[in-house]
């Protein structure tokens, strides 16, 4: 998912909003929202706007037009737990002693279901299915006892196991936060000057694609278990729990964050070009043209071409129109999906011996349409490279990779998969590689789907909806 926030008294929070999230599209597509408060001497009024579908399907000038306010956190939507279904879109809002409680939330928790029966205990009333509707009853619960935000928020977070950043919009002020292990990225971005009465206005984002967008420079990243706190006051930083070790989703660096977003210094267009050059060290191919599948092999593909001393080419011609196929929530949707998606070039392809890179190899279902498609498209030889090691994890955090016994790399061998998806050959990056490729600390990343190693312990329940 995508989160937004910001804080910043005489700006169209909402446009601002609706910008961000315009920038968030890759990170959820099932559907959009935006809360808003605005401060008047009256009190702070609550204004809610989210629907199905793209930002730009949900949004228009009126439906912008109707969230007024100063403050705003917003959300776009790739289901983990919880139906792709209205009543499950985000910001989340729940009520409380003092006022309602806005929230959007990246990320996955493990521990829900001591979460809902310690909320059911409390005679909370769930609306909904998701984890995220749990965390702002918690926080509600705190606030009815009569804790003020940051404690409220801090005790409810210390209740949470798993995933989570987060942006919540309350009366008063925007709370933005990362689970211990900063498993999902949020930034925090600083917007051009200080109003006319000295209040500077800050923004959290899910990435610095976001911040780009709207004009806002990049501070720092969210530390894990740090809570900040966008106010009248401009940013108060606080520490809810002890830092662990940095985990960052190393997914999220090889595939799911836009290649224009920088993580910790380090562009991702730039970590992708390497990590194709590192696997033409580690698995040349002898081809005559290099291939990346768009948009998210093409980085790989380059930094492939690069390395191996043969030329990049463009063979797949993708409908930009068409959504990001593996989000959508069936199979028979995906499959649909990929053959409106992606057009070989016949002229391009006709005779040669090509080596085609994705970032990742997940289910397999897409690569074995390209692959169909560049050889009927005349292509001599296809040759398949990927850019990260096998999945043969789920995910728990908030990455959709399915069910293991849906990832081809936990069942069947390379060879197995090179017949099944009818390859000449195909090879992985190793986890090594993928690791040297970046410029920080192999241990401050979950790899989990490629290794099993877990951050986070998967309660016993939890492991068998998706370890089978
Ligand atoms: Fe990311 Fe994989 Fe870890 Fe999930 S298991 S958080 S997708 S690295
Ligand atoms: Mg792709």
């Amino acid at each position: 998912c995508g989160v937004f926030g910001i804080y910043a008294p005489e700006e169209d929070v909402a446009t601002i909003t609706y910008f961000g999230l315009y920038a968030l599209q890759h990170r959820g597509q099932e559907s959009a929202g935006i809360a808003t408060f605005d401060q008047t001497d009256d009190g702070s009024q609550f204004y809610l706007y989210k629907d199905m579908g793209l930002v730009s399907q949900v949004f228009n000038e009126r439906t912008l037009a109707e969230l007024p306010g100063s403050l705003a956190v917003g959300h776009t939507r790739y289901s983990t737990t919880g139906a792709s279904r209205i009543i499950n879109a985000q910001p989340a809002v729940v009520d409380s002693r003092l006022g309602k409680i806005a929230l959007a939330h990246n990320g996955n928790l493990v521990n829900v279901d001591e979460l809902r029966e310690s909320l059911l205990a409390a005679d909370v009333k769930l609306q909904t299915t998701t984890d995220s509707e749990m965390i702002a009853y918690a926080i509600a619960e705190e606030v009815n006892a009569g804790k003020d935000w940051i404690e409220a928020a801090s005790i409810a977070f210390r209740r949470c196991e798993g995933a989570f950043s987060l942006a919540i919009a309350t009366p008063d002020g925007v709370i933005a936060t990362r689970d211990t292990h900063g498993i999902r990225p949020l930034v925090i971005g600083r917007m051009g000057d200080e109003t006319a009465n000295g209040m500077s206005r800050y923004v959290v984002a899910s990435e610095t694609c976001a911040l780009d967008i709207i004009g806002a420079t990049y501070v720092r990243s969210i530390e894990p278990g740090e809570l900040v706190w966008l106010s009248e006051g401009g940013l108060t930083s606080y520490t809810w729990a002890p830092k662990q070790e940095r985990k960052l989703c190393v997914f999220e660096m090889i595939y799911f964050a836009r290649p224009d977003s920088v993580v910790n210094e380090e562009s991702l267009y730039s970590y992708r070009l390497r990590l194709g050059q590192q696997l033409a060290v580690e698995s040349p191919a002898d081809v005559d043209l290099v291939l990346g599948v768009p948009d998210s092999g093409i980085p790989a593909a380059i930094g492939f071409s690069q390395a191996a001393e043969i030329p990049y080419g463009e063979g797949l011609i993708k409908n930009r129109y068409v959504g990001r196929t593996f989000i959508q929530p069936t199979q028979s949707m995906r499959e649909a999906g990929i053959r409106m998606k992606l057009n070989p070039l016949k002229d391009v392809l006709q005779g040669k011996r090509i080596v085609i890179i994705d970032d990742s190899l997940v289910r397999g279902t897409t690569s074995y349409k390209i692959v169909r498609a560049l050889r009927e498209a005349g292509a001599k030889e296809v040759h398949m490279r990927i850019s990260s090691p096998p999945v043969t994890h789920p995910c728990f955090y908030g990455i959709d990779t399915d069910n293991q016994d849906q990832l081809i790399a936990a069942q069947k061998s390379v060879e197995e998969i090179e017949r099944k998806i009818g390859v000449d050959s195909l090879a992985y990056l190793s986890w090594e590689g993928m690791m040297k490729a970046t410029q920080q600390e192999p241990n401050t990343f979950c790899s989990a789907c490629f290794t099993g190693k877990y951050p986070i312990a998967i309660p016993e329940p939890m492991q068998q909806t998706k370890l089978r």
